[in-house]
């Protein structure tokens, strides 16, 4: 890794740069009321000044619909065409770190059995650009699952803004290097105390729960009154899976008639009354506090099992909103405190 100084009124510059290349550069921005990573052209569209954004990154990498092939019948034949590749490089540029942690994880399931060359290939087209975290509110639980307000997880470069002037550049990965070397004469070699800069937000951050003692429990109570008691006021509206940047169900359908079509993908819900019903009509989950143990087993429990990483990076959206204001750090510590309690 190389730690190299960035200055904050170059930052103009970068973007302009990047953007003017063969880049598209997309950042935070806030548009009609919603902020979320969109296309930018210069640094004045780009809004810094919030603890995170409404919307993930997820949808760069996995969009909320996509064709992935076209079929036409033609007498008793079906030609199938695979969806186009745009092929178009990306600056994802200001993520913040719980964002960009997101990444590597859902990296383990789109090249488990199955390699989704959609997003491998988005992955490999894009380079992350992060900002560490200065401030936090009441939802950010990051250091409580294994996070930090300024780790490297996931990011090609990683800036930290120390003082009001500049960013300490850490250059993390190949991608990250080419990018410097791309505009070098607006990085200068640097040093500065990272630690210090962020120590605040860590301090502010605490700890929630201690993540090593939620596994143990749920491991033994899949059958527990407590899930009918503490989750039974889901409206199962997907608000929660939706801005989760770690959540990554999809749903497969054909769309067009007989002659024409596509095959789409769109994003799902394990939240949604109907997400496991057979074609037979029965279904596993007919409850939401079934369909709510799903989520926190799925993320503290099967994925872990199965991948050795919690599929969650505490980014606190689920809590910001969630519209009955279901906290999943609320169920967190509740289960905590039992097994804390039964030790
Ligand atoms: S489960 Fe909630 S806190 Fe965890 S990554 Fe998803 S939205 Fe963020
Ligand atoms: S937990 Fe909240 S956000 Fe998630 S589906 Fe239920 S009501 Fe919606």
């Amino acid at each position: 890794m190389r730690i190299m100084s960035l200055k904050r009124s170059d930052l103009s510059q970068l973007v302009k740069q990047l953007a003017s290349d063969q880049f598209a550069v997309v950042a935070p921005s806030l548009r009609e009321d919603l902020l979320a990573f969109y296309r930018v052209k210069s640094v004045d569209e780009i809004h810094f000044d919030h603890i995170n954004t409404k919307l993930s990154l997820k949808e760069w990498f996995l969009p909320r619909w996509e064709a992935v092939c076209s079929f036409r019948t033609k007498k008793k034949d079906v030609e199938l065409q695979d969806a186009p590749e745009t092929g178009e490089e990306i600056v994802l540029f200001g993520a913040r770190p719980c964002d960009a942690a997101s990444l590597p994880i859902m990296d383990k399931v789109y090249a488990w059995d199955y390699q989704d060359r959609f997003w491998q290939d988005r992955r490999e087209r894009t380079t992350l650009v992060s900002i560490s975290c200065l401030d936090c509110d009441e939802a950010c639980f990051c250091t409580s699952v294994g996070g930090h307000p300024g780790s490297t997880e996931g990011s090609d470069i990683l800036l930290t803004p120390v003082g009001d002037d500049k960013f300490l550049v850490e250059v993390i990965t190949e991608k990250g290097e080419a990018l410097v070397k791309r505009c070098a004469e607006l990085f200068q070699e640097g040093t500065a105390d990272k630690e210090a800069a962020l120590r605040a937000v860590v301090e502010k951050l605490g700890k929630k729960f201690e993540h090593a003692r939620i596994k143990p429990w749920l491991d033994d109570n899949f059958f527990h009154p407590f899930w009918e008691k503490n989750t039974l006021h889901c409206i199962g509206c997907g608000t929660c899976t939706f801005v989760c940047p770690t959540c990554h169900c999809f749903d497969i359908i054909d769309e067009g008639d007989f002659f024409r079509g596509k095959r789409v993908k769109n994003w799902d819900a394990c939240q949604f009354r109907t997400f496991t019903v057979h074609a037979s009509g029965h279904n596993p989950r007919p409850r939401q506090d079934e369909r709510h143990r799903q989520r926190i087993m799925h993320k503290y429990k099967y994925y872990v099992e199965k991948f050795g990483v919690t599929l969650c990076t505490g980014c606190g959206r689920c809590v910001r909103y969630c519209p009955v204001d279901l906290s999943i750090i609320g169920l967190l510590q509740s289960i905590d405190r039992r097994k804390a309690s039964a030790a």
